[in-house]
């Protein structure tokens, strides 16, 4: 691979970018469909659409369509003025929560739609401020969502906070209801460990969860902002429950590469909301909205929920011959006991494939939900020798769990 470009552009990230992120080992410059294509002109089968956000892939004609006309007409409004673009779009949300009488928060991303989750479950269970939540999930991470999220090392350096939070194993239904009393404000779950590895409960667990608010007074708080809009072959990863959330959130695919968020409050918590008690400037932006409501449109035109679960299952069981698979739809785990997931992920991109290890123990596939069987197969087939690679790397000792952040870095 030539590297002066990408090198070029690595360098100046680093030296004016804050340092979170660390520096990635990519510059992406363009796309189409489920390609991406680097600075150096070097193309990749993109199997993590953004983290599960590029929905239609790059550059769909819908997406471009409706954000281009949309643009031209009027960028922005504020909340001080209707767009007719967010009343729409939560018209549509709410058609496919399928919960009439559901009211829509619209925001910029995940965890501003968690906070508006956060400030709606306090004024409709005013006198609680304990929240249940998983150990091991991912809420975001501006401060009430990061005081949800399961992970130690990414809340300790910004405790305390404004909410008092219990973690609880995920998947356990009976720590779950030990846990919810009647001080507990609500319970948040993802209906799939996303940032953990796509780790899915056990079946019945979601109920298990509803049963013990239920008994509790407590609310159902369920954050789809990864697994919704068609990631699991549904459009919501908890309706195949059967369930009903008192709120459910979320971003990532919704706006298919544009940012957006929404917080969806059922029946009472519908009406919690006081004039006044929340706001965004950018939120419901109309060039969002006619983004997120292109790539509802689209699904639901080109079927993609049948889509996502038919190929879900094939790729699913195609990639099992090779190694050990978890989730369903089109949001997969490759699952490896050895810590060898940051080196699989490194020997893909070599590969010409764009995975993501969320450990080292798990590389997460999230392509686009218009991933083609041809696709599909293509990195099942090239699996075997990219796991090959990967173990000749961790032999040598050339990759480790940082890899993912700054393999090649120059
Ligand atoms: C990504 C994610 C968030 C945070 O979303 P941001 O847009 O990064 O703020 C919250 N919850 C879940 C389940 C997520 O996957």
């Amino acid at each position: 691979m030539s590297d002066n470009t990408a090198s070029m552009w690595q360098q100046r990230w680093d030296a004016v970018m804050a340092r979170n992120y660390g520096t990635p080992p990519l510059t992406l410059v363009s796309g189409s469909g489920c390609h991406v294509r680097d600075a150096d002109g070097r193309d990749y089968l993109d199997l993590l659409a953004g983290i599960a956000v590029n929905a239609l892939g790059h550059a769909h004609p819908a997406v471009v369509a409706a954000v281009s006309e949309q643009v031209a007409r009027i960028a922005h409004t504020s909340n001080l003025y209707v767009n007719e673009r967010a009343v729409e779009l939560a018209e549509r949300l709410v058609g496919i929560l399928g919960v009439a009488g559901t009211r829509v928060f619209l925001c910029n991303d995940g965890t501003t739609a968690n906070e508006a989750a956060i400030k709606t479950v306090l004024r409709a269970r005013p006198g609680r401020r304990r929240f249940v939540a998983a150990e091991n999930s991912f809420h975001g991470r501006s401060l009430g969502a990061l005081a949800l999220t399961g992970k130690e090392a990414a809340r300790a350096p910004f405790a305390p906070f404004g909410i008092e939070v219990v973690h609880v194993a995920y998947g356990d239904a009976d720590a779950l209801a030990n846990a919810v009393d009647d001080h507990t404000a609500a319970v948040v779950l993802e209906p799939t460990l996303g940032e953990a590895g796509v780790v899915p409960p056990p079946d019945g667990y979601l109920q298990a969860a509803r049963d013990a608010c239920d008994a509790a007074g407590a609310l159902l708080v369920i954050d789809e902002i990864q697994s919704g809009i068609g990631r699991t072959g549904a459009w919501f990863a908890h309706q195949r429950e059967g369930i009903v959330a008192d709120i459910v959130t979320l971003a990532k695919g919704l706006g298919g590469g544009l940012p957006i968020g929404a917080c969806l409050a059922t029946g009472d918590t519908a009406e919690a909301l006081q004039k006044g008690d929340h706001g965004s400037t950018f939120g419901g932006n109309p060039v969002a909205c006619a983004a997120a409501l292109a790539v509802i449109d689209t699904i639901e035109k080109d079927g993609l929920l049948d889509h996502v679960t038919t190929l879900g299952e094939r790729w699913s069981a195609q990639l099992a011959r090779t190694i050990g698979v978890r989730g369903r739809g089109l949001w997969l785990a490759l699952v490896v006991t050895d810590g060898s997931a940051p080196a699989i992920e490194v020997a893909a991109r070599d590969a010409g494939f764009l995975v993501n290890a969320t450990g080292p123990d798990a590389v997460r596939l999230a392509p686009p939900l218009v991933l083609t069987e041809a696709e599909a197969t293509a990195f099942a087939d090239a699996l075997p020798s990219i796991l090959d690679a990967a173990a000749g790397a961790v032999s040598v000792g050339g990759v480790n769990a940082d890899a993912s952040a700054g393999g090649t870095r120059p």
